[in-house]
């Protein structure tokens, strides 16, 4: 698990949502945000540049980084805020990252320990979606879960082959109860909760709904969002026996029970237990 107070970290990606239409809906945030930028990544400099001048903002650190050299430029922009830069990264209208690009570089800046923080829709799925590093391309909005829980149960199991990201909101009192529904049902998957968004204390909580469904309920305060993998359809022929083996050793060695490490690999590969429990046995005789 790993979890990004992203107000408390200097490293920080910020998303810069801009208006579909109407520019007089740039709000006073993400004026400031701008403001206080060292480069400013976007997609077309020409369309950001016109956005900034209406604000009285004159920059000249540009990046432009479109969805056709977008790995190369989030490289180039990773440096740059790992060397201590403020940086922004806007879409020419809307949120980067859903149907636009910005969904690699999100990925990239988790993945080299930088924060994201998206600013400033008032949506929070599409705030939490855009920084969460999950698929954005397709996805599901449920919105609350019933509060009865064989009724969330059953909401669960009709979700659970749906093959998008599927995002649910959640109420602080609830919080536990539903990741643990949620992973009896789904299973093992990627989760993340996006929690206190663009507030002081916003979080954003990476892990498996395994670990996720353990984690401590009075750090969890506030508003919060959560976004799950969609269902993946792994062929078991795509996983040797020897990485089946690998990978249950390394949670034996992280102090999991065999019978809970086993149960975590039958849920990340859709594998029948018994068949991993002959896997392991045959490699131990
Ligand atoms: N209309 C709102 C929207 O567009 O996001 C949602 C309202 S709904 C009654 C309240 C739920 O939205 C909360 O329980 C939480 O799941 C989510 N939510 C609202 N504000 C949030 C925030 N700042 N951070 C995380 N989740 C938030």
């Amino acid at each position: 698990m790993k979890r990004n107070k992203n107000f408390e970290n200097n490293l920080i990606l910020y998303l810069v949502a801009t208006p579909i239409g109407n520019l007089n809906e740039m709000n006073q945030r993400a004026i400031d945000i701008i403001k206080n930028a060292d480069i400013i990544a976007c997609e077309d400099t020409r369309v950001a540049s016109k956005l900034l001048s209406l604000f009285n903002i004159h920059k000249k650190n540009f990046i432009s980084m479109e969805l056709h050299n977008e790995k190369e430029r989030a490289y180039q922009i990773i440096e740059h805020i790992k060397s201590g830069k403020n940086v922004i990264y806007m879409s020419d209208a809307g949120y980067p990252a859903i149907s636009d690009p910005g969904q690699i570089l999100v990925k990239l800046c988790l993945d080299n320990d930088i924060c994201v923080s998206s600013v400033s829709g008032p949506c929070a799925l599409i705030n939490a979606l855009s920084s969460s590093g999950l698929d954005t391309n397709h996805f599901l909005f449920y919105g609350f879960l019933k509060s009865k829980q064989s009724s969330r149960l059953k909401e669960l199991e009709e979700l659970k082959n749906i093959p998008y990201t599927i995002i649910f909101y959640e109420s602080i009192h609830r919080i536990l109860k539903t990741i643990n529904d949620i992973y009896d049902v789904f299973g093992n998957r990627d989760m993340v909760i996006a929690r206190e968004l663009t507030k002081i204390n916003e979080e954003y909580i990476f892990g498996s709904t395994y670990e996720l469904k353990d984690i401590d309920e009075t750090t969890l305060k506030g508003e919060m969002v959560l976004i799950v993998e969609g269902f993946k359809n792994i062929e078991k022929e795509e996983i040797s026996d020897e990485k089946i083996i690998s990978e249950i050793n390394d949670y034996l060695n992280k102090n999991m029970s065999k019978k809970d490490a086993v149960k975590y690999i039958a849920d990340k590969y859709k594998i029948n237990k018994k068949e991993i429990y002959k896997i392991v046995n045959k490699i131990n005789n």
